[in-house]
């Protein structure tokens, strides 16, 4: 049973409390409430004296002021300090859902950094319970006690532990935590692999090439989807080593299907626009490409279409280097975000692929089959070839035909599979038809079952 959590400073609390309930009711804005108490901190007072107990919580007080100042400098925010060893950070965040997460992170980081003493270090812990507003409450006291209840529990589990009221937010934090702490070890320990999906060039129904979809199979979690993971490696700057990780052994599979006579196949890689602004990219790509003795017309990074609306000129300048150097470079997800053909011209692409939202719904009598025929015309007119990916039934296959899109990749035609499957897919290639593809997908399906 843990200690109870003794508040002198509750009245202070309650009052600051009800300030940032008024101030966040009017201004529509959120309140993120972590009640912060340190684990055995009695132990520091009995073993140390007391001043040497002032002095670590002056310390961890100027911590969670100073993140909070680098976090929040705009929002309302206040941290009290209540009881001997606890301290209340009221804090307003956004409705979206991770600036919370980071700043909770971000206090747990800042209690278990080393605090100074004459001839060694000393490291804390901390218990702490969160609670949202109005999510998990209306009133001050519904929140404090909701934040101090939650505080109960993270000290009943042994403390060193962030909980939310809420058990799903505290379950999402847990994931959120387990996979931002697990991708560093993943990329060191070769715990990624990659998955290649066939891409056929609608013309001739041959093989055009492979998109590397990254996957992590994790130690405690199970498979963690791209979707999932990519966004957290973007916030904290993994994305630039585990993309470089992907880059090098795309490249090298590609380089092991020469056996194959495939001088003309290309291999797709998903771009973040993190990696687009680190200033060795180019770099780095034309030096994979040349250690693997392959050409740059057939490397494919696929850039994601955000990129127009968060652009740098440093990113579009990267890609125009690329492009110059030989590198193709493809729109994905087209269609979902918000770029015109107008801002299209401006951009150094040679492809576009459609989103699979779109393709999705094709073979239906929908607007969205029209407005597919519309894009396929006036992008080919840009000069640009077409991609429509997600394909999943014959009939948006036929209609894509009719329509003349360049390529077509999608689960009709081939699922992602282990690089051990290609070399069957190849050995098939050198005579197939895409029509043919359908049977011998089966067959791979089955393989793959
Ligand atoms: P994306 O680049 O648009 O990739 C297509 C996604 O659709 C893949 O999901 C693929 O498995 C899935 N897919 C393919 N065919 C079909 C189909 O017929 N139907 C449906 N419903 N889905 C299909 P996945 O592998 O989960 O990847 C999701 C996203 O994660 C990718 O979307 C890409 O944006 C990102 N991603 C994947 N690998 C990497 C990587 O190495 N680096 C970066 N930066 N992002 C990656
Ligand atoms: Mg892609
Ligand atoms: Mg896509």
């Amino acid at each position: 049973m843990g200690r109870s959590i003794d508040l002198p400073g509750r009245s202070a609390a309650f009052k600051q409390m009800e300030l940032a309930i008024n101030h966040a009711r009017m201004s529509g804005k959120r309140l993120l409430v972590a009640l912060v108490d340190l684990d055995r901190f009695y132990r520091i007072n009995e073993t140390r004296g007391t001043d040497f107990g002032n002095y670590v919580l002056n310390t961890i007080y100027k911590r969670l002021i100073d993140i909070e100042t680098a976090i929040s400098e705009a929002c309302m925010h206040s941290i009290i300090r209540i009881g001997g060893n606890a301290f209340l950070i009221i804090m307003q965040v956004d409705e979206e859902d991770t600036s919370g997460w980071k700043r909770v992170e971000a206090i747990k980081y800042a209690v278990s950094q080393p605090i100074e003493d004459t001839d060694t270090e000393l490291y804390l812990t901390a218990s702490i319970g969160v609670c949202l507003y109005p999510n998990d409450g209306h009133t001050s006291e519904q929140i404090i006690c909701h934040s101090e209840s939650a505080l109960h529990q993270s000290k009943e589990q042994g403390g060193n532990l962030v909980l939310f009221y809420n058990a799903d937010d505290t379950k999402r934090m847990d994931r959120r935590i387990t996979i931002e702490t697990g991708m560093r070890p993943a990329l060191f320990l070769r715990h990624f692999h990659l998955s290649y999906q066939p891409i056929y060039r609608l013309a001739d129904g041959r093989l055009k090439g492979y998109e590397a979809l990254i996957r992590w199979n994790h130690q405690q979690l199970g498979p963690v989807t791209p979707n999932e993971f990519i966004p957290l490696a973007e916030q904290n700057g993994l994305i630039v080593p585990i993309g470089e990780w992907v880059l090098r052994e795309a490249c090298k599979m590609l380089a092991g299907l020469t056996k194959y006579n495939t001088s003309e196949m290309t291999i797709s890689i998903n771009i973040s626009p993190v990696q687009l602004v680190d200033p060795t990219f180019t770099e780095t790509v034309l030096n994979i490409i040349r250690e693997n003795g392959l050409q740059p017309h057939s490397i494919e990074l696929e850039i994601t279409e955000n990129i127009m609306i968060y652009s740098s000129d440093i990113s579009i300048a990267t890609l125009s280097q690329l492009r110059a150097a030989g590198v193709r470079i493809v729109l994905d997800d087209f269609g979902i975000g918000y770029s015109t053909f107008s801002n299209l011209k401006h951009l150094p692409i040679h492809c576009l692929k459609i989103d699979k939202s779109f393709v999705k719904k094709i073979d239906l009598q929908s607007a969205d089959r029209h407005i597919v025929e519309a894009i396929i015309g006036l992008v080919q007119k840009l000069g640009l070839e077409v991609i429509a990916e997600g394909v999943e039934y014959e009939e948006q296959y036929k209609m894509l035909k009719e329509w003349g899109c360049n390529y077509v990749q999608g689960y009709l035609l081939g699922k992602p599979m282990e690089p051990t499957l290609i070399d069957m897919t190849m050995l098939r290639n050198n005579k197939s038809q895409a029509n043919l593809k359908l049977i011998e997908n089966e067959i791979l399906l089955e393989a793959i079952r």
